[in-house]
Formats: C-alpha cells, structure tokens, sequence
C-alpha cells in the first residue's frame, strides 16, 4: 500500500510502498484512510527542521490532520464498528508513571515532553491507505460532516484555546455566568486574529460563533478568497500593508483577546503591546528560527501588571477539543454553507504531497484524498 513519508537522513520526502498493517492487539481499530490536510506543520517536516521517525525507523511517514472510516475492530472495541467515520487524535501519553496529565487523559499537557505525536515525532502519521490504531484516541464522525471532517483536528486549536478562556471569563473579568449559552459568551467583547492562514481563519469562526466581535489583521491584501472569507462570516479584515497596530487599536477600542495564529515572534510582541485591560492574548504559532529583535520588556512587563493582562500559549489537543471541533464544524455549516463549502481548496492524489506540502499553499486547506 502507498504512504508518503520523510527519509531525514538522506533529506527526501517520497511516496513509499508499505506492507497492509495488521490489528495485533483487541482494542485496535483498522482505518482506511479518506482525507488527510496539510499544513505548515507538515512543511517544516519536509523541510527536515522538524519531525522524528519512530524509534528503529529511517523513515517517519507524515499526515496528522486525518478522516477515516473504521474497516475492522479488534475483539475489544466498543464504540466502533466499520463503517464508522472518525478523526483520530495526534498525541499520544508518555510512558513515566508521574506524569499527572499523561496518566489522566490530558497528554496535551505533558509534563516531561517525552509524549509522541502521529506523524509528527516518535510514530507514524496518517499519510498512508491503511493505518491501525487504538478505539480510545479515536473520535466519531456525525455521517453528515463526511466532506469537511478532515478540518477537525486544525480546529481543535481554537477549541482548546477558547475552552480555557472562558474558563478563564468565569473566574475574572467578564465574569461570564457558567450557564451563559455558549453563542453568547463572547458577546460585547472584542477579538483580533492575527493571520489568515486555516488556524487563523477557523480561529476566527469559533470566535464570531461565540459572539465576539472579531477582527482579522493580517498581511494580505484583497483580492483574496481568504479576505473574503473573513467578511462573509462577519468579522472584520484589517490590512497589516495599510493600518498600524496603534491605528488597529483606535479602530477596535479595548481589545479583550488576541488570538495569534502566525508564528512570527516579532509581529507578536509588537501585538501584546495593543493588547487591551484585562485582556488575555493566546499564542498558538510555533516560530521557527527568525532574526533577533530589540524589545522592551520593561514596559511590556509594566503594562501586562498594570492591565491584569494574561499570555496564554496552547497547544492542540485533548478529546474535548475534538468534541467541540466536530459540534462547530456542524454549527459553521448551518451558519455560513457557502463558505464552508469554500474550505477545502481541492483534493490530490497522493503522488502530489509533496509538491503541494513544499509549495506554496493554494486556497484555504489542501487536502490529499487515498
Ligand atoms: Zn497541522
Ligand atoms: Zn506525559
């Protein structure tokens, strides 16, 4: 069967021939593969700044945003049964027994770092026709979300960020009441993405759906499908080209979150310094090495003390992420069709990862379909 795989000794990145995998313990699922997204992840990995095979492997096959449809249970499985659709989860527990978040479900959070994640570092990704795995980091696919369920997993950044805000919103300014309707919570307060790229842009439909009033701020410029984007859901483009961040925040008020969804140190920093009282700012963009920049941490330290400011960095994610990934995904289509009908730019055939995984990124997410 085909994968497409990274061989980081000899730097190449190629379509292999595997052996179908087999189920070898009861609580395994077999999944066929359907969809598989790319992302910047994905590129560093290609690019050999990133990733790491299993252990006693040359080769680390890649793929970590995923859709499958479940094809045999082990004699162990519960929940499942084949023909199910599911969306797996990426990371998995490290094995030392006091790791508290590891030993309760919430890998996630890691504390020795010594956790793997599929197709990313220390296991073999979803890139491939066949693929087994274990029925509890599997979560289930509604039939109807078939075509746009691969988006899920680069969504479950968003969830997790925003779960812990608001859980953050009933502790401290707003002081939201925890019965407060999901759609409602970010009513009257302010939000500013920064990027367009898919975690901004799905960033950005988790915060319009939660009642923020959202803005994008970014460098492109129109016309563009992702400019459009961001106005067809009712948020706000902002041209990085033609307004500063000073006259952003004249244009915004009070900003109460900043979702950064860019990687890019310098633009971050430069952002934190707009961020509003009692404003929380949320990095989810892992830069890679970029050039030195002067700062003042001084005065950034005064005015996060002085304006009870939170910087919150997270990474993707737990089963309740996946959860709320798959219920929003549903609620964006019945909210915007037409635009969700936009997300996936275009399915490929497996032969062309890895030109499309190193070359520039079209439309919104680029999938590749088995
Ligand atoms: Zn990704
Ligand atoms: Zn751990």
């Amino acid at each position: 069967m085909k994968a497409v795989a990274v061989f980081p000794g000899p730097q190449e990145v190629r379509l292999i021939e595997q052996e179908f995998p087999r189920l070898t313990q009861p609580d395994q699922v077999m999944l066929r593969m359907l969809d598989i997204g790319i992302c910047g992840t994905d590129k560093e990995i290609c690019s050999f700044e990133y990733g790491t095979p299993p252990p006693g492997d040359d080769y680390l096959v890649i793929g970590h945003e995923s859709l499958a449809e479940v094809v045999e249970v082990g004699t162990a499985v519960e929940r499942l049964r084949p023909g199910d659709l599911v969306v797996p989860s990426v990371r998995r527990p490290c094995p030392h027994p006091g790791c508290l978040a590891c030993r309760s479900g919430h890998q996630d959070y890691c504390y020795t770092g010594d956790f793997s994640e599929r197709g990313i570092k220390d296991a073999h990704g979803y890139l491939a026709e066949y693929v087994v795995d274990h029925e509890q980091y599997m979560n289930t696919v509604p039939l109807h979300l078939r075509d746009i369920a691969v988006l899920a997993e680069p969504l479950t950044i968003a969830e997790k960020a925003l779960a812990q805000i608001f859980w953050m919103m009933q502790q401290r300014p707003p002081w939201t009441d925890p019965e407060t309707p999901s759609e409602e919570r970010g009513r009257g307060l302010s939000a500013l993405v920064l990027g367009i790229g898919p975690v901004g842009l799905l960033g950005a439909m988790v915060l319009v759906t939660a009642g923020f009033t959202t803005y994008v701020y970014s460098r492109e410029q129109p016309p563009s499908p992702r400019i459009d984007l961001v106005e067809a859901i009712g948020a706000t483009y902002v041209s990085s080209q033609t307004a500063t961040f000073g006259q952003l925040r004249r244009q915004i008020g009070n900003i109460d979150l900043v979702y950064e969804a860019v990687g890019h140190s310098h633009f971050a920093l430069q952002a934190l310094h707009i961020l509003g009282t009692n404003g929380i700012f949320v990095l989810t963009g892992v830069p890679g090495l970029q050039a030195f920049v002067e700062a003042d941490p001084a005065h950034l330290m005064r005015e996060m003390v002085l304006n009870n400011q939170v910087l919150l960095g997270t990474v993707n994610a737990g089963p309740d992420a996946f959860t709320s990934a798959l219920r929003d995904l549903g609620r964006f289509r019945r909210q915007w069709p037409a635009v969700v009908s936009t997300l996936i730019a275009d399915r490929y055939p497996p032969e062309q990862a890895p030109e499309l995984i190193l070359g520039r990124p079209a439309g919104i997410k680029s999938v590749i379909a088995f």
